[in-house]
């Protein structure tokens, strides 16, 4: 079965998310005001011409929730379900991700509503070009930066990098207008792992913290692209065992653990896990039930909600998608006592070596994997230390104690600045 589509306002939930933030700290109505709102939020309308001649029109999206840190940062993704409200939400994780890990960037984010899968090659790339041009009035390597997110990847990176370097800068090359762009044209050493990378550091440190051995771990993972693979890949390295996969047309289970390797190999000559001999097949809903130690949902998001939380069996969930789990679902899993390592942490290594890659690139100076990695980490244990003492502080869990720092890092920034004019 397919991943569940979401139910409810992704950026309700953020707000909803945000306010307990600002409950907790304390924050003064009129920056509650600035910062539960997207500063700006493009919609764009344009013609793609398909490979049998035929035009069609899309809808594409870029919005920039907050700019007070710096230029906007945050991915772009094309899938059907894409929408405004959707995209929004996604950008203020973006400005909280950027606090918390101390990165000089606001949040964006950008979306193409389009099944990349129904297209040919040649198609992703007109729709690519066209859509890149549409929003190229908010980019630039001192504006926004764009970066890889569902189903978008180097390749579509290349192709934005190229089109705005032609069509705002008179054909001379912008290297840093984007980020996780192919290593030739200037992208990072260890960029593609990263975000899987600090997933497994961010679970490295929880392990440390809450007294839980990765060499004896169950690990159950939720989606097997970029990131969920990755992660999936680096766990099995540590001893710990996985036992189930899936991608966006189902799951796989063995209790006994499954050689990370051979699924990658399978999957990559079927296009899926689903069907992967040594296996039982699962749902994506059953998945999540599966008894495990670690559960790490890097799919979609909305995926652990009311109706299935009390039915989690993980210790820790470790959120390498954005947004899995619903306010009703955080409260449920507080109560059961389940750890939740939250997404704007948990999943913050891919924009914190994004980073890298536009300092590296604006330097014209670049750094060994790994320089990238040691880095990496060092900011992962670093923001991890600071989200565990104020969750302890105030008594709360993990993803409050997170965006409570973020809010308050962002708030800080705000009144420094003041307000223009
Ligand atoms: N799309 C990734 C995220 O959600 C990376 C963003 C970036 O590198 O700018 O964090």
């Amino acid at each position: 079965m397919a991943i569940a589509v979401p139910e409810q306002s992704l950026f309700a939930i953020a707000v909803e998310q945000f306010d307990q933030a600002a409950d907790l700290i304390g924050l003064e109505d009129e920056l509650r005001q600035i910062l539960r709102t997207c500063k700006r939020e493009l919609i764009v309308h344009f013609p793609v011409e398909m490979d049998d001649g035929s035009i069609k029109v899309f809808t594409g999206y870029r919005v920039h929730h907050n700019v007070a840190a710096g230029p906007a940062k945050g991915g772009i993704r094309y899938h059907p379900n894409v929408t405004l409200d959707e995209v929004k939400a996604l950008a203020m994780w973006m400005t909280w991700k950027c606090a918390i890990m101390g990165l000089p960037f606001g949040g964006a984010k950008g979306g193409v509503c389009v099944d990349p899968k129904t297209l040919s090659p040649g198609e992703l790339q007109n729709l690519t070009r066209r859509y890149a041009t549409e929003i190229s009035i908010l980019l630039g390597p001192d504006q926004d930066i764009p970066a890889p997110d569902v189903n978008t990847n180097p390749q579509v990176m290349a192709w934005i990098l190229d089109t705005y370097s032609m069509h705002r800068n008179a054909g001379v090359t912008v290297p840093a207008v984007v980020t996780g762009k192919p290593l030739l044209l200037g992208g990072s050493a260890g960029r593609l792992e990263a975000t899987g990378r600090g997933v497994v550091y961010a679970i490295e440190e929880a392990a440390k913290a809450y007294g839980i051995d990765l060499t004896q771990a169950r690990v159950v993972v939720q989606g097997f692209g970029n990131v969920g693979s990755i992660a999936a890949s680096l766990l099995a390295e540590l001893g710990s065992r996985i036992v189930a996969v899936s991608d966006s047309r189902g799951g796989i289970y063995n209790p006994n653990g499954l050689d990370i390797r051979t699924v990658l190999d399978f999957k990559q000559r079927t296009g899926t896990v689903v069907g992967f001999p040594e296996a039982e097949p699962v749902t994506n809903e059953e998945l999540l039930e599966l008894p495990c130690d670690i559960l790490i949902p890097a799919a979609l998001e909305e995926q652990i909600t009311e109706a299935n939380a009390g039915r989690i069996r993980a210790r820790l969930i470790a959120e390498a998608a954005n947004g899995p789990t619903t306010p009703e679902a955080d409260r449920i899993l507080a109560d059961r006592g389940v750890i939740v390592l939250p997404d704007i942490y948990a999943n913050a290594g891919g924009v914190t070596v994004s980073y890298f890659e536009w300092v590296q690139g604006l330097q014209h100076f670049f750094w060994s994997e790994e320089e990238v990695n040691n880095r990496l980490r060092a900011i992962m244990v670093r923001a991890f230390q600071a989200i565990y003492a104020t969750a302890e502080r105030y008594r709360v869990p993990l993803r409050l104690a997170a965006l409570a720092l973020a809010v308050q890092r962002v708030a800080e920034i705000t009144r420094l600045r003041g307000i223009y004019p």
